[in-house]
């Protein structure tokens, strides 16, 4: 097994990694900025190397500074859990050429799922269904008004190389196609360096479902059943569940057989999620491929009793899977929240001192947080501060456990998103499971109603 694994990430995911580490008796290093110096990561590793200053782009995202702090410290692997540099083949590559086992996928799994364009045509090659689109990426003005007309409104413009629920644009008629179109180029061209767009019809109430999948360099490669993620706002996930409550067997089998042909396809290995849209209808739809561990993956251990990052560390060493498809079932049901450290009615990150701080517990709860009484959240990085994750029999013991575990949940210093997670799990349509990525939107918009109309 590797002997010293470097983090080069920060938070609650480079703890996460560590723990697993730490069972497995494997060393770490932290990777850290000088913003996380006295982070939790850097006490809980074996040992901490200072990257650079608190700027992600002059710490985590800078190669040359990890791979020295790799092999100064003698490291044999490097694991770059999500975000950073985790999906970028670049990294994965100089790893390979420095003798440090990267732990995720090939450089060339990355870049052929990296890019969402080319991802499209990949899952289309390997007969798995995508939803209508331009064939390939937007060229010209005219392309994009003859795609749209063929497509029918409204669609949805997506910077191919765009992440993190950005570089997306909404069009709903013909008038707007243009000045969108402008708008997501510039917009993916400063945040992305590369302004290629693609056009993509616009499915207005689906659920995001993802499948969750596992290989080893042994040809070996499994699923482990699907998430939930239409819990979303502004695109980005909020409230994750597993399994999800649209899915009947035979669905379920057509999405992993779907998911498993794709990974086979490109001959992955390491953790990786297929993302689908599933519509009203069930007809589901191929969106990306994440090659690197969720955030949201603990409600997946939660079910099958599976250790992602212990797999994706045994993996990566050339050990194969631990366990066969056969082994695997789906027990119970988990819900995940994410808590941000932000003004809930403004979206914004709320910065601050954590005074006084009180983590939820007892059965079937799960907290993955990097944060502590005294903490200084910094101002570089994702307001997201902790996952809160609870695991019980059905949904409605999850959706009861969830309640109480928000309940105990106490943070002063700071606004948090913990009062809206906790008005979602009472309301009567998560309840009942009646969701879809547009809940949010409509859940504020009664909201607001209601205040303003009280009754
Ligand atoms: P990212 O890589 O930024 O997460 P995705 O392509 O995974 O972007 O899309 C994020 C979310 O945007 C999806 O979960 C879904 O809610 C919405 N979305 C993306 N494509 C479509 C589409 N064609 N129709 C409707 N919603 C979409």
């Amino acid at each position: 097994m590797f002997k010293k694994i470097l983090i080069a990430n920060r938070g609650e995911i480079a703890l996460r990694i560590i723990r697993a580490c730490k069972e497995m008796g494997i060393r770490t290093v932290a990777a850290h900025s000088t913003a996380d110096a006295n982070s939790l990561p850097v006490r809980m590793a074996d040992q901490a190397v200072c990257i650079g200053p608190g700027e992600a782009s002059k710490s985590y995202l800078r190669i040359p500074a990890l791979i020295s702090a790799a092999e100064v410290t003698s490291c044999d692997a490097v694991h770059p859990g999500y975000g950073f540099l985790s999906e970028n083949a670049g990294f994965a590559e100089v790893c390979g050429e420095c003798n440090i086992t990267f732990i995720g996928p090939s450089p060339e799994s990355i870049r052929l799922m990296g890019n969402k364009s080319v991802a499209r045509e990949t899952a289309v090659a390997a007969g798995v269904p995508v939803v209508p689109g331009s064939d390939g990426p937007v060229e010209s003005d005219e392309a994009a008004l003859s795609s749209a007309a063929r497509i029918e409104y409204p669609v949805i413009l997506k910077a191919s190389a765009g992440g993190g629920g950005r570089g997306m644009r909404i069009v709903h008629e013909e008038s707007e196609l243009l000045n969108s179109l402008k708008l997501v180029q510039t917009e993916a061209g400063a945040a992305f360096g590369d302004k290629t767009i693609y056009m993509e019809k616009y499915v207005t109430t689906p659920r995001h479902i993802e499948i969750q999948v596992l290989g080893d360099k042994h040809g070996n490669i499994v699923h482990l059943f699907e998430r939930d993620c239409s819990i979303q706002r502004r695109h980005q996930k909020m409230i994750e569940e597993a399994p999800s409550g649209a899915l009947d067997p035979e669905i379920r089998k057509k999405m992993t057989i779907a998911a498993l042909s794709l990974a086979r396809h490109i001959q992955y290995h390491s953790a990786g999620t297929f993302e689908f849209l599933l519509d009203s209808k069930k007809n589901f739809y191929f969106m990306e491929m994440n090659t690197r561990v969720q955030v949201e993956h603990p409600v997946t251990e939660m079910i099958t009793d599976v250790d992602i990052i212990k797999e994706q560390i045994k993996v990566a060493f050339g050990l194969p899977l631990s366990f066969k498809q056969e082994d695997v079932s789906i027990f119970g049901h988990a819900i995940e929240c994410r808590v941000n450290a932000e003004d809930p009615e403004k979206f914004i990150p709320s910065i601050g001192r954590i005074e006084e701080l009180h983590l939820p517990g007892g059965p079937g709860v799960r907290i993955d947080s990097a944060i502590f009484q005294g903490y200084k959240i910094p101002s570089y990085y994702d307001s997201m501060i902790a996952k809160i994750i609870v695991h019980a029999h059905t949904r409605d013991e999850a959706i009861h456990r969830m309640r109480r575990a928000l309940g105990e949940f106490h943070l002063s210093g700071m606004k948090t998103t913990v009062p809206l997670l906790s008005k979602i799990m009472y309301s009567e349509e998560f309840t009942k499971g009646d969701v879809s990525t547009r809940f949010i939107e409509d859940f504020l918009a009664k909201q607001k109603a209601a205040s303003v109309h009280p009754k």
